[in-house]
């Protein structure tokens, strides 16, 4: 098979590509700023200042206070700073959660419950990712004082939560409730003064920002231990000279993406029920892994399962024809486990192993899901069983 002329990258929730409005914006502060935004000549203070400037742009987008605000190298450490933090500082012995959290979330989980610093209650799911409320209820119920670490929105099959409705039950509880926002930071709207959580994580490569950079909102009053050790930078919480061009290129994409939320989010729905039509007018029974209503569904996400058994070439042969996307998380590529996001919704394998995540982003257009249907058909010659 010869390579493709062209190539369609339908992989934004891996990473979406850098603006290069965003990239213009970082440049003088790479070329031209020289200096610490911890030293106190002027050269510290004007970069202290760009990074206040960005602390206070993302508090504005977020109702909450710049302070809240801890930068991080990535959605990764901020999960990782979160929940390890708040289990150390407040002496945390239980935690709830599910298995089809990023592995930023249950590699560390798992590691806490490893060594013994915690027991661990997994919520059952259904088929689009679901669980059940009266067990969260139940599970608060038998452990009081928990941390509560619940996804906003899932990255494989882009299943949205209930922020609101979690934390008001956590609070009810006296839990403590983490969620990973890093879906949602510039996708959805979040007002931290009415959403009744504690620590929400942020990467800035999943909202057209550069890679390695992130951050943590950490409610005031709340205690975290940090996981860095070393200079007091981020009021002691992360240790380490902040990336101040990385920083402020973050701020500037997030401004950009709740500048233009309506805009955008038109566009992304617009490609992802495109091509749900398609491939629904394609292949007969096209199962649909995640939420089956519009309203709980990311619009950036459409995660389906393209028939059952097979050789498990899909995304290869996808790749040979120049089309970009996954079929898990970009985290375990490579590592030839399968998903375990479809595995914990109960996905059979058979099933699993033809399924493909298309992920949109604003530079994509509907003349490419026309391209990638066509493909598609190609390629998948059998019609699409119904099951899994
Ligand atoms: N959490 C979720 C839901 C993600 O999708 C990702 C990235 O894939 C991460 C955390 C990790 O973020 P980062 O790549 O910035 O470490």
């Amino acid at each position: 098979m010869s390579h493709s002329p062209i190539r369609i990258y339908l992989d934004n929730a891996a990473s979406t590509p850098m603006d290069p409005e965003v990239y213009d914006y970082m440049r003088k502060f790479y070329c031209e700023w020289a200096g610490n935004p911890s030293a106190t000549h002027a050269h510290g203070r004007a970069l202290r200042s760009a990074l206040e400037e960005a602390r206070r742009t993302i508090s504005g987008h977020l109702y909450c206070k710049p302070g809240e605000i801890v930068f991080t190298s990535g959605g990764t450490e901020a999960d990782n700073l979160a929940i390890r933090g708040a289990v150390e500082a407040n002496g945390i012995a239980h935690i709830i959660s599910t298995r089809i959290e990023h592995h930023a979330v249950t590699h560390v989980v798992e590691a806490l419950e490893a060594k013994g610093a915690v027991t661990v209650t997994y919520l059952d799911l259904d088929r689009e990712g679901r669980f059940d409320f009266a067990q969260l209820e139940a599970a608060l119920t038998a452990n009081p004082g928990c941390l509560v670490s619940l996804m906003h929105a899932n990255n494989e099959i882009g299943t949205v939560y209930d922020l609101h409705r979690i934390g008001t039950l956590c609070k009810a509880h006296g839990a403590l409730f983490h969620s990973d926002t890093v879906q949602t930071m510039g996708h959805l709207t979040l007002n931290l003064q009415e959403t009744p959580v504690d620590f929400i994580t942020a990467s800035a490569h999943k909202f057209y920002g550069p890679k390695g950079v992130g951050f943590l909102y950490v409610r005031k009053g709340v205690k975290v231990k940090p996981i860095l050790l070393g200079g007091s930078q981020e009021r002691e919480l992360r240790a380490g000279t902040e990336n101040v061009p990385a920083i402020a290129g973050m701020a500037f994409a997030l401004d950009k993406c709740y500048k233009n939320l309506e805009t955008k989010n038109a566009h992304l729905s617009g490609l992802r029920s495109y091509l749900l039509s398609k491939l629904n007018n394609a292949f007969s029974g096209i199962l649909i892994n995640g939420s089956s209503d519009p309203a709980t569904a990311l619009p950036t996400v459409l995660n389906v399962c393209m028939g059952s058994g097979g050789d498990g070439m899909l995304l290869f042969q996808l790749d040979l024809e120049g089309i970009s996307v996954s079929g898990g998380s970009a985290c375990s590529a490579g590592a030839d486990v399968g998903s375990h996001v479809l595995r914990g919704i109960g996905v059979a394998p058979d099933y699993a192993q033809n399924a493909v995540r298309f992920s949109f982003g604003m530079q994509n257009t509907r003349e490419e899901i026309d391209w990638v249907v066509a493909k598609l058909e190609a390629i998948v010659k059998e019609p699409v069983a119904h099951g899994g």
